[in-house]
């Protein structure tokens, strides 16, 4: 009872803590933070032949998760106008990528800094990769998905992929509804 009690506390004063630096961010006029997930938000998922590809090549077995597969992040293209987007957001945004690499799959903590140096090499040093994304700073994250810590997340969350936001296209109108 006492620990969870604990537990509980230690979690309201991060959340009191994140929330007064927000507040202060937000007081002094600093540019609004983006978080910007990898897969199937910057990065398209392997095309069923690049998956076979690799299957046959590591010779993994069909139940493996394609996540799982090594250096498949290397092969990885990004989503339809993915880049375009990020740098017209990093215009008048301070963008940070936020992304989970599997705990089973080394090298696809490498991979993942490799595929953001190749296609966004402006952003490399703005890589975090967590799976408590709800820990991180910033004002609003857009991600494909609630776990990992978006549920948690101090900001908005732009839910990638669900109604309205369908795709970069519906994000931009958001985010940059000056371009209209
Ligand atoms: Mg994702």
């Amino acid at each position: 009872m006492e620990t969870e009690l604990k537990r509980m506390m230690d979690e309201l004063e991060g959340k009191v803590r994140r929330l007064e630096i927000g507040v202060s961010r937000f007081v002094r006029g600093q540019e609004m933070t983006i978080l910007v997930d990898l897969d199937g938000v910057l990065v398209a998922p392997p095309t069923p032949e690049i998956e076979r590809g690799i299957r046959i090549a590591v010779g993994a077995s069909s139940d493996t998760h394609w996540s799982d597969l090594p250096n498949v992040f290397l092969y990885l293209k990004p989503m339809d106008g993915a880049i375009e987007s990020y740098r017209l957001l990093a215009t008048k945004y301070d963008m940070h990528i936020v992304s989970t690499a599997p705990w089973g799959n080394d090298s696809a903590w490498t991979d993942k800094l490799k595929w953001v140096k190749r296609h966004i090499p402006e952003a490399a040093k703005r890589l975090t990769l967590t799976h408590r994304k709800g820990d991180l700073i910033g004002d609003c994250i857009i991600d494909d998905r609630k776990k990992n810590g978006v549920e948690s997340f101090m900001g908005r969350h732009i839910h990638f992929g669900h109604e309205p936001f369908f795709g970069w296209k519906e994000v931009l109108e958001e985010l940059m509804p000056s371009r209209r």
